[in-house]
């Protein structure tokens, strides 16, 4: 069932809710959420509206920078508009940036300028001859509040520009300064471990006390909460003076301008990312809070000619460290049944990036979670994954759930997912067990299921030898059999010299496995012998399966929506990954084969019907050839054959990939 509205109705939420906390944010410096959230509603938004490009308007939050204007300070024109930056995320994302400058701009070889992003409230300062005249802030970015006498209180702002040999022009007339205005992370810890010693509420976050503490009415508050400036830009009336980003930032230290020193120019990407890589590291030591670094064209005549899309210049971009946070919509609750027969629910989502990683589904741990989260099929949520640490949904976004969310019913879902077993809840547990001898059943069912016949065929690892080594307290999970020694076996009654060893020698010769083999005896619901088969071929490793996404697992042929969830949800219980670590510990290490065929690596789509076989027919003999079959095109997909009438969207797609299209007659040829 899809809960997911309307992509307009979407939009529409998802500005009024981003209105709001831009208001939180920028009006009242009380933001209610994280800026990651905040970023990643918003990278929602903008990825929907350049999906429908009818339904942009021009009060979307993509395209308005700040937000209006708090009353109390008079208003000023800036010089020229104070834009936002393009945010990008990955080195890709930079990479596709240059590329969109040089489609514009054909042979031009850029040099970059790299500085770190300060995380304040941006404002202008007006120098006239020289001398301080006026501080506004960013505003709307057309007009913006006269904070003059607040800025006067900063310490490191000058009054008047130092004079230095061969920057005598800057004080002639009017000179710029555009910068941030932080609170340097010492001056915040010191405020608050005061604030704490006199009883007092502490403040949250430097960014919002310094954006807070500028827009104050009462200049003598001000000057008692230290703030400080750091520039980022420079403007005279003549552009010409002011050739590059980095004469600018020289200029600035000539003036007596704050600026960070750690602003370079490179000549080639590969440096600029070392330069991302290398702050990456530092950035909790430097004195002021940042979330990514700038990078701007150096050359300031080419910047211009480059222009402005929306609210951002395009020869410009914020590069942003990965967020720990990021919203999703929950596509589904499954129930994984671990080994010990705990039913844990997982909530499966439209794959985020979190942390630098794709995450897909996260642990819901029980009933009491789901129940303190509230979290419905349908909900937006945030994920958390702090560096290493597994996926957690943190909280639900309920301002964005849609009307036909469905509220999670346990037991009904347990009946649903699990109709053959029974379930029970003891004393004061949270979790859902099998009922009965829950723990035992389940180990030991798993035991015989990864020994019989279809998947690993362990000799000897029957029913009775699996309860023997159940009951002696042997094994508490499938990948304890490759502890066993036969010297353990001799301990028990069932086995002699020979029966022991020939236990041990069977487990022991079965640790290299076939990939299908292994992927079976997991006893992944809903995975049979055929599909462990198609999954191997389609994936290759247990690493590549871990990570497959639905939707790639939905390519498969045979593979629906429910057996891809059941695969996605046994990956994501915390149980099973360590099981399959052990195993690799154990040194269990299951093998793909190559398929031998005439057909081994490649991978047919059918679109249409075939004259002179079914699409079973012809799966069959692909298959026959060591070949794979999909339902759909993907990257990898090597011919999409097309019979009579042809599918839009396979093609298209076959075309973005540079699929080879072929007709009936290519693929019989191919298979005779
Ligand atoms: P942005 O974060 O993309 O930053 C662009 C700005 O960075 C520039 O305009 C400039 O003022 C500043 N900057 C800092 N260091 C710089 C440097 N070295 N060189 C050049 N510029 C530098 O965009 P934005 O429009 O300033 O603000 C959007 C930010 O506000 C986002 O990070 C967003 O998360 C946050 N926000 C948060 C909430 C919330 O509720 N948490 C709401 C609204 C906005």
């Amino acid at each position: 069932m899809t809960t997911q509205p309307q992509p307009n109705a979407r939009i529409t939420e998802l500005r009024e809710l981003l209105n709001k906390y831009s208001y939180e944010y920028h009006v009242l410096d009380a933001p209610t959420v994280s800026d990651a959230i905040y970023d990643s509603l918003f990278g929602e938004l903008k990825q929907l509206e350049a999906e429908h490009p009818d339904l942009v308007t021009m009060d979307s939050p993509t395209q308005r920078v700040g937000n209006e204007l708090k009353g109390g300070f008079a208003k000023v024109q800036h010089s020229s508009r104070m834009l936002s930056l393009n945010d990008v995320f990955d080195p890709h994302e930079v990479e596709a940036w240059v590329q969109r400058m040089d489609k514009l701009l054909p042979g031009t070889k850029h040099e970059f300028f790299a500085d770190i992003k300060m995380d304040g409230l941006a404002c202008a300062l007006i120098y006239q001859d020289g001398i301080f005249t006026q501080a506004i802030t960013r505003g709307d970015s057309f007009v913006g509040e006269d904070v003059t006498n607040n800025v006067r209180t900063i310490t490191n702002v000058p009054l008047r520009l130092r004079s230095a040999k061969g920057y005598e022009q800057f004080l002639t007339g009017r000179t710029e300064i555009r910068g941030e205005i932080v609170m340097l992370k010492k001056d915040f810890a010191k405020l608050n471990a005061a604030r704490k010693k006199a009883g007092e509420p502490e403040f949250a976050n430097p960014r919002n006390l310094a954006a807070g503490t500028v827009r104050q009415l009462d200049p003598k508050l001000v000057a008692a909460r230290p703030l400080h400036f750091r520039a980022y830009d420079l403007l005279r009336d003549d552009t010409a003076e002011i050739p590059t980003n980095m004469f600018a930032y020289e200029t600035l230290t000539a003036l007596g301008i704050t600026r960070n020193r750690e602003a370079s120019v490179f000549t080639n990407l590969s440096d600029v990312m070392k330069f991302v890589d290398h702050v990456g590291e530092i950035r909790n030591d430097l004195p002021f809070n940042t979330d990514g670094l700038v990078i701007k064209v150096n050359d300031r005549a080419l910047y211009r000619e480059l222009g402005v899309v929306g609210k951002q210049p395009r020869a410009a971009v914020a590069y942003k460290y990965a967020a720990e946070q990021a919203t999703t919509v929950v596509k589904d609750i499954v129930i994984s049944i671990g080994r010990t027969g705990a039913a844990t629910p997982v909530a499966v989502f439209d794959p985020v990036v979190v942390a630098g990683t794709t995450v897909q589904h996260a642990s819901l741990h029980n009933a009491d979670e789901i129940a303190r989260l509230d979290v419905r099929i349908g909900d937006t949520v945030v994920i958390f994954k702090a560096g290493d640490i597994i996926p957690q949904v943190e909280s639900v976004v309920t301002e964005l759930r849609p009307k036909n969310a469905k509220k999670f019913d346990y037991e009904k879902a347990l009946k649903e997912q699990y109709p053959e077993l029974e379930f029970e809840r003891q004393g004061n547990d949270v979790v859902y067990r099998v009922k009965g001898e829950s723990g035992d059943l389940i180990l030991r069912r798993s035991l015989e299921y990864y020994a019989s016949k279809g998947a690993l065929d362990i000799d000897t690892l029957g029913e009775k030898n699996v309860n023997a080594l159940v009951d002696a307290g042997y094994v508490k999970d499938v990948a304890d059999i490759y502890t066993l020694t036969a010297d353990d076996l001799l301990k028990l009654d069932r086995f002699a010299e020979i029966s022991a060893n020939k236990l041990i020698d069977a487990i022991q010769s079965k640790k290299n496995p076939p990939l299908e083999k292994f992927i079976l005896g997991l006893g992944i619901r809903h995975v049979g012998a055929q599909t462990a088969i198609d999954l191997a071929n389609r994936f290759h490793s247990m690493d590549a399966l871990k990570q497959a996404t639905i939707e790639q697992l939905e390519e498969v042929d045979g593979i629906g929506k429910v057996v891809a969830e059941s695969i996605v949800a046994w990956f994501a219980d915390e149980d099973n990954l360590k099981l399959l670590d052990k195993f690799e510990s154990l040194g269990v290490h299951p093998h793909f084969e190559k398929k031998s065929g005439k057909l081994a690596g490649k991978s047919f789509v059918i679109t249409g019907t075939l004259e002179t076989m079914g699409r079973d027919m012809a799966a069959d003999r692909i298959r026959a050839l060591g070949g794979t079959f999909q339902t759909s095109v993907a990257k990898d997909t090597t011919y999409l054959v097309t019979g009579g009438k042809v599918g839009g969207s396979k093609l298209k797609k076959a075309q973005e990939y540079g699929t080879e299209i072929i007709d009936e007659a290519k693929l019989l040829e191919i298979l005779s």
